[in-house]
This record gives structure tokens, C-alpha cells and sequence, in this order.
């Protein structure tokens, strides 16, 4: 029975019976339908298919949320803080094509709808915006905090990464002069040399278990004065080389917390900044490539209940690369080679010109297409190496970065998709993409971030006959739904990686209908084809 609000603070109310809306929640009745598909003794592929009944509870309140950024005075830190505050303060300013509103274009949530159903009477497609298909946070009421190992203010780190116009920063410039960050952890062999002496906001000594406590204290320090009800901790601070991962030093949760009160050398400041997040109940986001998410930093979030989702941002090259790739397998074609070049001006182009720093991200970068080319064994069949092992083949797949001081934030990525296709045929798309790359992460930061919130409100229990009141319990840990917004997506340990991005954002939607009790959306538009 609709309770006195149904749809409070959504522009749309679902009539059904698996769907009860109550003052502090909303519940949904639902059934999922997969498909499981097994081999027969002869060899033959068997489809069955499952259904199976979840219960979903949301949360309504939308909670005072507060951001700790890493690397706050980053170009995308400082871009994001100023961007939110022109929103928020309604902030316009003139560029020479005229007078410019601010916005929050290339954020999914704000900026792109979802077809809620059609239309009763006309048949067409009804939309409403991604932001309200469930309650969730708006960025201009996020109050935004973090660290960064340069004291720069963020009015003052928002100049030197020369992102935003000159009218817009000259307005906001009052308003984020009082904004510094605090101090971080810096271990200098992380990060390039090159980034030395930006290193001058740092927490003294060497003693890693320290240094997560004092983030903790940070994050305590940080909830208590903005009087938040809940943090979450994004690292968008400078890509890191990679960590060893080795049995008893960071392969379990004891191992690795072992290791940090023994400040062993290969404990890297974004693992003790996740490990110190996790220890206060806060979602961790790791916004570059490295391997911040060791086994160990995994166990202790699924241990403690808390969410961690990465690694590196989405936002330029590799989201076009997992569309078109996806798209030309999808249409039968196949990629023989795929040749990627980027060059940057900016900071994290100055980071990334090292050699272990570039290495990160070219691993970050190079398994983009795999789950796409495993789907078509039609393009790519099984075979056998030299040595007798399985293995499929791969369409050759190369990444280059370079630094040139010149284009700054601006950067270029030029692509080349090398084709087999009909009768032996080939052929070549080609593509030169210039954008800055600050524009294009900042708005993926606020998905990450409401996201996230969100699904902290989201629980789900999957009723049995003996034990239809199961309690209800959150999701795995390890946030994969947040995957349309990574480069490399953490998925929970055994699960498979999805990177074609129509798949992932086809998963944020269903997932989010489900928690209102509606279908996914399936595209078959049968209404329009069988009457
Ligand atoms: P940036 O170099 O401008 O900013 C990074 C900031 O981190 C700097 O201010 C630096 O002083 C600070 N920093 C370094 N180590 C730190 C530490 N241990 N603690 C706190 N602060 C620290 O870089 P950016 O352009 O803002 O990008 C940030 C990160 O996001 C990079 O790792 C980049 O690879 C990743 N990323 C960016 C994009 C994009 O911008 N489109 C896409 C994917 C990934």
C-alpha cells in the first residue's frame, strides 16, 4: 500500500505490488532471471534458465556527505573543487563565445537520463535523469576536504593547473584562497623524481603505522568539524609505481598490517591512505593505476564491510577503446592491432614521462579489451602455444605516453584500429581526440562519488522458505558496479572483468531499477514489433 510520499524527492513513483515505499525506505520485491549453462556428457552446451528472488531495501536519507580528496591540489583536485563551488555559488563568467553557465556535463549521474518505460498513449520512450532514479547525493551540497604533499591553496593550485577560464577563476578565487590541504605521506621512490619539490606539505618520520594514524585522525578531525554523516576518500593523486605483491608481506589482511607497523619499504602511501580509511569505516576510491589494492588491502575491506572500488579513471582514450573495440567485435570484425599514442603537458604527464610511473599505466591501460575479444571465439579461437599451453589469440595492443610541456591539461590521444574484414579484407579507423584531461576526470571523481554513497545505502537479502526474514546485508566490498568509471576495474577476487562500457553502464541502470522493483531494460520494444 503507497505510504503518504511514495516518490519523495523523485519525479517518478513505481505502482506495484513489489514495491513498498515507507518513510525511511524503499523496498523491492524482485526476480532475477540469468541464464546458467552447463556441459553435457556429450559436449553439448545446456541453457537453463534461473530465477532468483532478491530483496532490496534503500535507504531514502541522503546523508551529509564530506570528500577527502588525495591530492588535492592536483589539477583535478583543484578543478573539481572549483567547478563544485561555481555550481554551487551560481557562478557565471564570460569566455569569447559569450557568457557561460556552470554545469556538470560528463558526469553520468547529473548529466544523462534513463528511459524509465513508455509512454501509455503515445508508445514513445519516457526518460528521467540518472540522478533521480534513486535518491542520491548532489555534488553541490558535498563539502570537500583532503590532502596533498604541497601546500599550494587551491585557489593557487587551481591557477597553476591552468584548466578553467581566466573569468571563472578570478571569481572563485576568494572563495578557495582559505582552502589549503593538509599534510601527506610521502615516500619520494613512489612518485617520479621529478615531483621533489612539490614534496613541501609532508608528514614528518618514517614510521608507516604512524602515518596511517594520523590519517585517521584526519578523517575523524574532518567528519567531526563539518558535522558529516558520512567520507569517502578518493585517491586522485599522483600515479604510483607498482607495489610487490609477496606471500607475508601484503597477501592478507595480518600480513599487510604486519608489514605497515613495520614500515616495510613496499607499503606505498595509497595503500596506507586505503588502509586508514578502511580502519574508520570510510569507501576508498583509487583514482590511478597502481596496485594500491593489494590481496591484503582486499581481505581487510571485506573483513571490516567496507567498500573500496578502482583503479584509474575512465575518461579519455580507454573509454573510447571500450566502446569501439567492443563495437567492432560485436559486428563481427576483428581487431588485429590496436596502437594507442597519447602525449600530455600536464603534472601527470611530468609523473608519468618515469619509466615505473609510465609502467603502471600501461598495465592500467593494456587490459581494456580483453574481456571483448574472449567473448568472440569466432574472431579469436583457442589455441595452443609452442610449449602445448591454451591461450587465444589477441589482437596486438600497444600504449604510448608522452610528455610535452606545450598542450598542459590539453591532451591528445591518436588511435589506430587495424581491422580484418570480409574476404581477407582490412581496414583502418583512425582517431584524434583533444580534450582537457582534468574537464574529463572531474565529473567521473562525482560518479565515483555518489555512486558510492549510494550504494552504501543499498542492502539486498535473497529470501529462502526457511528463512524468509534473512537479514538484510550490503554488497561485496570491492564496489565493481563503479567499473564504467575505471580504467582497470577491481572486481570481487574470482569474478570476471566487464569493460565494454555499454555493458557497465547497462549494470548501474538494471541494478538501480531493481531497487524500485522494475524490469531491466531490455531493448526489445516488442509493443512496436508484435501487435
Ligand atoms: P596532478 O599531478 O595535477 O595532481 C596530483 C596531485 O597529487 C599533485 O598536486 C601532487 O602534489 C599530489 N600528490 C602526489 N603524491 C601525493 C601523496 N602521496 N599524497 C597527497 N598528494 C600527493 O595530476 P591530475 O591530473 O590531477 O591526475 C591525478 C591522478 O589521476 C593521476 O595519477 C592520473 O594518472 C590519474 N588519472 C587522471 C585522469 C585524467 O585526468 N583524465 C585519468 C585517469 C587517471
Amino acid at each position: 500500500s503507497p505510504s503518504p510520499a511514495p516518490g519523495r524527492n523523485l519525479p517518478y513513483v513505481v505502482q506495484s505490488p513489489n514495491v513498498c515505499y515507507t518513510d525511511t525506505h524503499i523496498e523491492s520485491d524482485y526476480v532475477y532471471q540469468n541464464t546458467r549453462v552447463r556441459r553435457d556428457p556429450a559436449g553439448h552446451l545446456v541453457a537453463e534458465p534461473t530465477e532468483t528472488h532478491y530483496q532490496f531495501q534503500t535507504d531514502r536519507t541522503v546523508p551529509r556527505v564530506g570528500v577527502m580528496l588525495v591530492g588535492w591540489g592536483g589539477n583535478n583536485g583543484s578543478t573539481l573543487t572549483a567547478s563544485i563551488l561555481a555550481n554551487r555559488l551560481g557562478i557565471e563568467w564570460h569566455t569569447k563565445e559569450g557568457l557561460q553557465r556552470p554545469n556538470y556535463f560528463g558526469s553520468v549521474v547529473l548529466s544523462s537520463t534513463l528511459k524509465l518505460g513508455v509512454d501509455d498513449t503515445t508508445g514513445a520512450d519516457v526518460f528521467v535523469p540518472f540522478h533521480d532514479i534513486l535518491p542520491m547525493v548532489h555534488p553541490n551540497d558535498l563539502v570537500i576536504g583532503g590532502w596533498d604533499i604541497n601546500k599550494a591553496n587551491l585557489a593557487d593550485a587551481m591557477s597553476r593547473s591552468q584548466v578553467l577560464d581566466y573569468d571563472l577563476q578570478r571569481q572563485v578565487r576568494p572563495h578557495l584562497e582559505s582552502l589549503s590541504p593538509l599534510p601527506s605521506i610521502y615516500y619520494p621512490d613512489y612518485i617520479a623524481a621529478n615531483q621533489n619539490e612539490r614534496a613541501d606539505n609532508v608528514i614528518p618520520g618514517t614510521d608507516k603505522w604512524a602515518h596511517m594514524e594520523h590519517i585517521r585522525q584526519d578523517i575523524r578531525n574532518f567528519k567531526q568539524t563539518n558535522q558529516l554523516d558520512q567520507v569517502i576518500v578518493l585517491w586522485t593523486a599522483n600515479t604510483e609505481r607498482f607495489s610487490a605483491v609477496e606471500a607475508g608481506l601484503n597477501d592478507t589482511a595480518d600480513n599487510l598490517l604486519a608489514s605497515v607497523r613495520s614500515s616495510q619499504s613496499e607499503v606505498a602511501p595509497s595503500t596506507v591512505f586505503a588502509l586508514a580509511a578502511i580502519h574508520e569505516g570510510v569507501p576508498f576510491i583509487n583514482g590511478s593505476p597502481q596496485n594500491t589494492f593489494v590481496p591484503g588491502v582486499i581481505e581487510f575491506a571485506e573483513q571490516r564491510g567496507v567498500y573500496i572500488g578502482g583503479d584509474d579513471f575512465k575518461s579519455g582514450q580507454t573509454k573510447v577503446k571500450s566502446v569501439i573495440t567492443d563495437f567492432l567485435v560485436n559486428a563481427g570484425i576483428k581487431p588485429l592491432a590496436i596502437t594507442s599514442y597519447n602525449h600530455l603537458g600536464n603534472n601527470d604527464g611530468f609523473n608519468l614521462s618515469a619509466p615505473q610511473q609510465f609502467r603502471s599505466k600501461e598495465i592500467s591501460k593494456s587490459n581494456v579489451v580483453d574481456d571483448m575479444v574472449a567473448a568472440n571465439h569466432l574472431l579469436y579461437p583457442a589455441k595452443k602455444t609452442k610449449s602445448g599451453e591454451a591461450t587465444t589469440e589477441h589482437p596486438d595492443h600497444v600504449v604510448v605516453i608522452k610528455y610535452v610541456p606545450a598542450v598542459g591539461d590539453s591532451k591528445r590521444a591518436l588511435d589506430e584500429y587495424y581491422s580484418e574484414i570480409f574476404m581477407g579484407g582490412r581496414n583502418t579507423i583512425a582517431m584524434y581526440n583533444t580534450c582537457e584531461d582534468s574537464l574529463l576526470a572531474s565529473p567521473l571523481i562525482l560518479d565515483l562519488v555518489i555512486i558510492t554513497e549510494l550504494m552504501t545505502r543499498i542492502r539486498y537479502r535473497v529470501p529462502t522458505a526457511a528463512d524468509p526474514e534473512t537479514p538484510y546485508a550490503p554488497f561485496h566490498s570491492v564496489l565493481s558496479i563503479l567499473s564504467y568509471m575505471l580504467k582497470a576495474p577491481l572486481v570481487p577476487p574470482h569474478t570476471p572483468v566487464v569493460n565494454a562500457l555499454s555493458k557497465q553502464r547497462t549494470a548501474m541502470e538494471n541494478v538501480f531499477r531493481a531497487c524500485v522493483g522494475l524490469p531491466p531494460q531490455n531493448d526489445m520494444s516488442l509493443e512496436h514489433r508484435a501487435f
